[in-house]
């Protein structure tokens, strides 16, 4: 991109100084106060042009928007709350100004829906068209702020299995336009006993079965009981009941624990050896063969 240093300005009049921020973008690197009695958690996510979104249909507001939400989705899983954020940008040769402006916009918005200030970070232009294409990175900073962070490991056999909202086909719109459930899972956390939490980004096939190895459990799923977007139900090809296993991107939360949460929506239940499975009118199979029905046969 000509004009870096141009964005660099803008960037730097989109900042205050506010929360736990003392020093942003500037310096060499921003400042932090961190709250004593909190854990710190941390992660980063990168979103592809081609894999995670299409820049020749998508615009740069939502591509940001997904970039900074993935990373606040995974604050959500762990029931935390976000501090701060780090954001770099790999630009493809020609990328105006103004493109750059709208993308920072999208994760500066979505950022802020959460007070989540972006700090500071990194922008680099790729050197001709034929090399590079847009990729998103962002360091999340999160805190725990009096809410146990909810782990993958804590499943108990006999716990219930819920997820916070319907699931599957999410690429008619919705992977770019999610809300991270950061207030559910703070509500449901404070609340209730949850024994482990997942966001749904790959599917509840995969990511519940991510749950169960972490804790050393299985899980069984009552087909009946998932709920199926409605974006699931007017697409073609596969099932609902098969998107809503494994489209993917639905960025809900998959959680486990005490029964009777009227909060969530209950779909299985904890059950002790390994494996996922699901039971459609009393026949139980593994629920990746579900999941994958036609892709397999
Ligand atoms: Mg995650």
């Amino acid at each position: 991109m000509s004009g870096e240093f141009d964005f660099i300005a803008h960037v730097r009049t989109q900042q205050h100084i506010a929360g736990p921020v003392v020093l942003a973008a500037g310096d060499d690197l921003a400042i932090l106060k961190l709250f004593e009695l909190d854990a710190t958690l941390v992660g980063i996510d990168q979103v592809l042009d081609g894999v995670h979104f299409d820049s020749s249909i998508h615009p740069p507001e939502l591509i940001g928007r997904k970039a900074m939400n993935r990373n606040l989705s995974d604050i959500a899983a762990m029931a935390a709350l976000p501090t701060a954020a780090l954001v770099s940008l790999a630009l493809p040769a020609g990328t105006t100004l103004d493109y750059a402006k709208r993308l920072y916009a999208g994760l500066k918005d979505a950022g802020n829906a959460f007070d989540c200030a972006i700090v500071g970070g990194d922008t680099g232009t790729w050197a001709s068209a034929s090399t590079g294409r847009l990729a998103v990175t962002v360091v999340i900073l999160g805190r725990s702020a009096g809410v146990t962070p909810v782990r993958r490991s804590g499943a108990r056999v006999d716990d219930h299995v819920y997820v916070t909202g319907p699931l599957g086909g999410s690429i008619a719109g919705r992977h770019l336009t999610f809300v991270p459930r950061i207030r559910e899972a703070r509500a449901l956390a404070t609340r209730y006993k949850i024994t482990s939490m997942i966001d749904l980004s790959d599917g509840l096939s995969r990511d519940l079965a991510h749950l169960c190895i972490e804790s050393g459990v299985g899980a069984v799923i009552d087909a009946s009981l998932v709920p199926i977007h409605i974006d699931a139900v007017a697409m073609k090809g596969r099932s609902p009941i098969e998107r809503a296993l494994s489209d993917g991107e639905d960025y809900e939360l998959c959680f486990t624990g005490e029964p009777g949460i009227a909060e969530a929506i209950c779909v299985g239940r904890v059950i002790a050896g390994d494996g996922v499975w699901i039971e459609t009118d009393g026949r139980r199979e593994p629920m990746m063969a579900k999941a994958f029905e036609h892709a397999i046969g």
